[in-house]
Formats: C-alpha cells, sequence, structure tokens
C-alpha cells in the first residue's frame, strides 16, 4: 500500500538488510550526510572506547542491524562482545561478514577509517580478525519486552551499546523510557550505556519501505537514562541530518551514562 509506515512485526517482512546497508553505509561511495553521519559516530565510539575510557568483559550491542561499524573502536576494549536484533534476518547478514563468508558487506573503508583514528590505518586487517573473534554470541532480541532477551542466559554485561535502534522500535515515548529501563537492568552496577539517537525523527527509508520513527528530544534521552539510575557522563551533539529521501531527523546525539555503582 502507498504511504503505509510500517513498525513492529513489519520489520520481519518489509525490512532488508542488503537496502539499509547501501542506503545508509556506502561510506566512501555514499551520499555526504550519511557519510558525515557514520564518522561523527565512529569518532564518537573512538573517543569513548579508547585506553582509559569504556571498557570491561563483556559488551552487548542491542538493535545491531546488519551493521558491525559500532563494534570496530569497542572490539579493543572488551573481551566478549554480544549482538542482538529483533530481526534472524539482519543477525544473519552481520553473521557473513563475521565468518567473511562470499557476498558479505564489505566494511573496509570504515575499518580503515576507525584504525587511522587510532593512528595506524595499515592494521585494518588485524582489526577485522580482533572483531569477527571477539563477537561470541547473536541473540535475537525485542526491546518492547521487560526481558529483552527472553530466556537467553546472558550475565549482568560491562556495557550496552545501542545506536539508533531504540527511536524506530519504540512507539512512544512510554515505550522509549520503559526500554532504557530494562536496557539499564542488563547493566552490572557502574556499568555503561551508550547510545545515539537521532534526534526528532519521523521516519526513515529502506528501499521502497516507509518505517516509523519516534520523535525524541535530546532531554527525553538524558531523563529516560536518569529515571532509569544513570548519570550522564558524555552528550555530543551535531546538527547533522540525513538525506531527506531517505530519513526525516532533525541532529543526532551521542550519549554515555553509568549506572549508579551501588544499585
Ligand atoms: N544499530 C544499527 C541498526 C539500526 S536500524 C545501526 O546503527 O545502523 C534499527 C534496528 O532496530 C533494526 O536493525 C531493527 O531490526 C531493530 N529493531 C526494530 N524493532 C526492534 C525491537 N523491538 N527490538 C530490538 N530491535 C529492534
Amino acid at each position: 500500500m502507498e504511504g503505509k509506515v510500517y513498525t513492529g512485526e513489519d520489520y520481519k517482512t518489509k525490512f532488508n538488510p542488503r537496502d539499509y546497508l547501501k542506503t545508509y553505509y556506502a561510506f566512501d561511495s555514499g551520499t555526504v550526510a550519511e557519510n558525515e553521519i557514520l564518522k561523527f559516530l565512529l569518532n564518537n565510539l573512538f573517543e569513548t572506547f579508547s585506553p582509559g575510557g569504556v571498557g570491561g568483559d563483556i559488551l552487548i550491542d542491542v538493535g545491531t542491524g546488519p551493521t558491525i561499524y559500532q563494534l570496530l573502536s569497542a572490539c579493543e576494549a572488551f573481551r566478549e562482545i554480544i549482538v542482538s536484533d529483533y530481526l534472524e534476518l539482519n543477525l544473519r547478514e552481520a553473521d557473513k561478514w563475521l565468518k567473511k563468508e562470499p557476498g558479505a558487506y564489505d566494511w573496509s573503508p570504515a575499518v580503515q577509517y576507525v584504525c587511522e583514528l587510532e593512528g595506524d590505518r595499515s592494521k585494518w586487517q588485524e582489526k577485522e580478525a580482533r572483531l569477527q573473534r571477539t563477537v561470541t554470541r547473536l541473540l535475537t532480541c525485542d526491546v518492547n519486552q521487560p526481558r529483552p532477551l527472553g530466556s537467553a542466559q546472558v550475565p549482568a554485561v560491562d556495557c550496552v551499546l545501542t545506536l539508533l535502534a531504540l527511536e524506530c522500535a519504540c512507539r512512544d515515548v512510554d515505550a522509549y523510557q520503559a526500554a532504557i529501563r530494562s536496557l539499564v537492568g542488563l547493566l552490572k552496577p557502574g556499568g555503561h550505556l551508550v547510545t545515539s539517537v537521532a534526534l526528532h525523527l519521523q521516519n526513515y527509508m529502506v528501499g521502497h519501505s516507509k518505517f516509523f520513527g519516534l520523535p525524541l528530544e535530546k532531554e527525553t534521552v538524558e531523563k529516560a537514562l536518569q529515571e532509569a539510575g544513570c548519570q550522564v557522563l558524555k552528550s555530543q551533539y551535531s546538527p547533522i541530518n540525513y538525506s531527506e529521501a531517505y530519513c526525516i531527523n532533525e541532529g543526532l546525539y551521542f550519549v554515555v551514562a553509568r549506572k549508579d555503582p551501588g544499585a
């Protein structure tokens, strides 16, 4: 149907991982706005997970999608990474890259970019191998459930990472706050929640399918984190927007928060 906005279960039939990658992660060969957004995210992730920053035993990425760029700095700072998404198909796409299967998405421009930030662009293949070793599990999840990981046995983690996912998955601000609370519930006391949000999101395109986006403000994000028992340690705003033909948003927000160590 023309103009229908997809949400919830529609993801299972309408979200095409390859279309998503082509539109938003073509990097060097893609559109300027999408490249700038990816660089904003990679720069912030590099700062967050560099030595002396956020690190530890286990990191779980929630709403991973078909992408791995968000783990390129984190794989240097954690012993183990768990990825999770609502869609099996997205996990399958990420797994293709992790297992170096034929037809896997080529992330090498992003990997090289991160290696350059770290000081040696030539080490990109080592980084790919490290990330491929560090991801130990791929789990399905639903952030709209009180237990997002269902019955999967996962110990309390040092870091929850969730980029550009909750504003796609949650229908309203109450659901967003509840999702933040349940993600904070996965953390050890003193653990970190690292998130990035496309602010004032209205909707976004994946191929010819239009998906719902929840319009969030900076203050709503911070309030949800505080109400879930976290202190916001760092927040970085950028006024960059996606290309209008793909996605309607107003700026991007990157936040690092810490769960109360006494919780
Ligand atoms: N983190 C990736 C993907 C974001 S796209 C990136 O930075 O590009 C939004 C993602 O949210 C999709 O992968 C989609 O499958 C996932 N998603 C949608 N509903 C969800 C839900 N209820 N629980 C968890 N993830 C969900």
